[in-house]
């Protein structure tokens, strides 16, 4: 079985280290990121997601932040806001600086940031082939005002130095235009029997992803079917910013409101067992929807919920 799976960082991992526990040897896992979170500071290319995937499936990650790397020290970072560099606000650990380092000196030799990733895979072993969206710069602006000024930041400024504490009066995905999904994620793609997508933030996750242009027409040529899981349970994201902004972009906090949302990207969505009165109407939409528990409290729950989404993905496929 060939299966895709399309994901943000910390969802995303979770997400994809269950598919990896849920099938077999022979099954081959593709992992779609999202690098619209990608943001160059101090001259050095930063994938919060890409690391966040590559580091937890190879038992890399400190889990208890859910991002960067274990036994993290903190003394570049240290240095920097002594010098008074504006951008030290970013949590950039020692340890991790080496990845943005070898990442960027590769992009600088004119290897594209799929190949870069294939490289750094080569030491964490992940299980999986790690592939970036798009090798085109995708970044994620916010339109918020601070201190009484309109300004459009970056998203990790945003989410990062702000702590998601300013009005969010829109979301901009600057470079889109010019993106397009790499060859790599086109045939994966394409032989693809199940895709996935992962219990992500819809909007600066796998919003991002299907924004890329050509994207869209991919998932759906695609003989796979396409079966999501909610990252909204009872109302409310687990953890993040999504329920913020989806607020603040006029969806409906809900299963449903992100289903409808993903709108005809979507065959399958998955929604957590307290939502099943949901349902009817996001069948009624036109998506094949399961109720199952979605809370991915360890490796054990993260497996079944993989199996739950392939097993939809089966059906939608007969
Ligand atoms: P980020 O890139 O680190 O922000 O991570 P993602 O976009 O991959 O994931 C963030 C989303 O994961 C949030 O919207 C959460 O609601 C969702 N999420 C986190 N934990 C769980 C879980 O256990 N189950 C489900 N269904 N969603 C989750
Ligand atoms: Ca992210």
């Amino acid at each position: 079985m060939r299966i895709v799976v399309l994901a943000g960082g910390f969802g995303g991992s979770r997400f994809v280290s269950g598919v990896r526990d849920a099938v077999g040897p022979d099954d081959e896992i593709t992992v779609v990121a999202n690098t619209a979170d990608d943001i160059w500071l101090f001259g050095l290319r930063v994938s919060p997601d890409l690391d966040t995937i590559m580091y937890t499936l190879g038992d890399g990650i400190d889990a208890e932040r859910g991002w960067g790397r274990t036994d993290e020290t903190w003394n570049a970072k240290e240095e920097l806001a002594t010098y008074g560099e504006p951008q030290a606000w970013f949590g950039l650990g020692d340890r991790d600086l080496a990845t943005h380092v070898v990442r960027t000196a590769r992009l600088r030799e004119g290897l594209t940031l799929t190949e870069a990733t294939a490289e750094l895979c080569r030491r964490w072993q992940p299980g999986v082939t790690l592939l970036p969206m798009t090798d085109a710069q995708v970044e994620t602006h916010v339109a918020t005002t601070v201190d009484g000024q309109d300004q459009v930041i970056h998203f990790q400024e945003y989410w990062i130095k702000h702590h998601a504490g300013v009005p969010v009066r829109g979301i901009e995905l600057q470079g889109i235009e010019d993106a397009g999904p790499t060859p790599e994620v086109l045939a994966a793609l394409e032989s693809a029997d199940v895709i996935l997508a992962a219990p992500s933030n819809p909007i600066v996750s796998i919003g991002p992803i299907v924004s890329v242009p050509g994207m869209r027409d991919a998932l759906s040529d695609a003989k796979a079917p396409v079966v999501g899981v909610s990252p909204i349970i009872g109302g409310a994201a687990l953890r993040g910013m999504a329920d913020q902004l989806l607020d603040a972009l006029g969806i409906e906090i809900s299963a449903t409101g992100v289903a409808r949302y993903h709108g005809d990207l979507l065959d399958g969505w998955l929604v957590d067992t307290e939502d099943a009165d949901q349902v009817d109407a996001i069948e009624a939409a036109g998506i094949t929807a399961r109720a199952v528990p979605l809370y991915m409290r360890d490796a054990e729950t993260s497996r079944q919920l993989a199996l739950d989404a392939i097993a939809l993905a089966t059906e939608l496929h007969s």
